[in-house]
């Protein structure tokens, strides 16, 4: 299901010149081809490295992979988060750097961008590691249909606003001791927008606007983490006088596991073992993500111990290889023994002395001596 990286396929590290990745690729090329090698899976490699090769070689598409990894090439911006370079105020504000000048004039009939959505989606762990693509119902500002967008009823048309002349604001004038001074006031027989609409459309109400549930298709890349937010560019509100719409930003949250806990792209879990099993070393088997997994324990064991099954962990978000999953040991003392166990245990007990030997535990137990002593 996921993807490998294209740098560790080729075989190049990520500072490759263009010259390596070309040679890197070629080998490859002449080691899989399907017309040379007849190993079974020798053309899913060849065509695993050519496409390494498509992006990796095109300096443009490896920009991207850079940035975003697999989820680069979609339609889809991978979010970085709100108030970064995709932030600025649209189409409104530069018709105000160009019309304003000082007075801070808007031109209520300027197109203006539609506001940006956000949308939180709550995932189980396991579909934050390995994506998902679902359908999401939105609701949000469109255009009214009736009337599209003008806010009068079809067949009659807005009027300028005869107060203001359509500028949206009036002129107030006021004598002071200093002279005549002039205000400029929004203008309230047409709200600022510069238009009287006599016959209002019934769909609207006169806004020009409707609120609509609109499904949006949302693939959610594999191995997104909690926080994390997709830009849908496009299907945020509606845009204002024919301006562009907003986006829409889709945050993830993730529901806890009651077995795994998740940092970055590593999978961290607990496995209880009994003392037996950890005296004497066994062979385990761990539930991980990607299924159940055999893990060593060796004898002498101790509780605490983190083991590390290598890339069992969630995929990198940009494409950059698996996490692994690191397994924290923790030595169960046994409960509700019988007879005959406590028997044993009591035996065991008497040829070990009730200490822990210091060869055994070295400093730990140096320590605990000390602290007896209140050294
Ligand atoms: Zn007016
Ligand atoms: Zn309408």
């Amino acid at each position: 299901m996921s993807k490998r990286d294209y740098y560790e396929i080729l075989g190049v590290s990520k500072d490759a010149s263009k010259d390596e990745i070309k040679k890197a690729y070629r080998k490859l090329a002449r080691k899989y081809h399907p017309d040379v090698n007849k190993e079974a899976d020798a053309a899913d490699k060849f065509k695993e490295a050519k496409e390494a090769y498509e992006v990796l070689g095109d300096e443009q598409k490896r920009t991207q992979y850079d940035q975003f990894g697999h989820a680069g090439p979609q339609s889809q911006g991978f979010g970085g988060g709100f108030g970064g370079a995709e932030d600025f105020g649209g189409f409104g504000d530069i018709f105000d750097m160009f019309f304003g000048g000082g007075g801070r004039r808007r031109d209520p009939n300027a197109p203006r961008q539609g506001a940006d959505l956000q949308y939180t989606m709550t995932l189980d762990f396991e579909e934050a590691i390995f994506g998902k693509e679902t359908d999401i119902q939105i609701p949000r500002e469109e255009t009214c249909d009736t009337c599209h967008g003008s806010g009068a009823k079809p067949g009659t048309e807005p009027k300028t606003c005869s107060h203001c002349n359509g500028s949206g604001q009036l002129n107030m004038e006021q004598n002071t001791p200093f002279g005549r001074v002039v205000n400029k006031r929004v203008c309230h027989y047409c709200q600022g927008t510069g238009k009287i609409i006599p016959d209002k459309c019934n769909t609207c109400g006169g806004t020009g606007k409707v609120k609509k549930r609109k499904k949006i298709h949302i693939n959610i890349p594999a191995g997104i983490d909690e926080g994390q937010q997709i830009r849908v560019s496009g299907q945020g509100e509606a845009g204002v006088n024919g301006g562009p719409p907003g986006d829409l930003y889709v945050v993830v949250q993730i529901k806890p596991h009651e077995f795994y806990q998740r940092e970055g792209d590593h999978v961290f879990c607990e496995m209880p073992i009994t003392f037996a099993q950890a005296a004497l070393g066994d062979e385990i088997e761990v539930p991980t993500v990607h299924g159940k997994v055999k893990l060593k324990i060796p004898a002498g064991t101790q509780t605490g111990k983190t083991f590390r099954l290598k890339g069992k962990g969630a995929p990198n978000v940009r494409g950059y290889g698996h996490g692994d999953q690191h397994v924290n040991i923790r030595v169960v003392t046994p409960t509700n023994l019988t007879e005959r166990q406590e028997e044993i245990l009591r035996e065991f007990n008497d040829i070990s002395g009730n200490q822990p030997t210091e060869e055994q535990h070295g400093t730990f137990f140096q320590r605990v001596k000390r602290a007896f002593k209140g050294e």
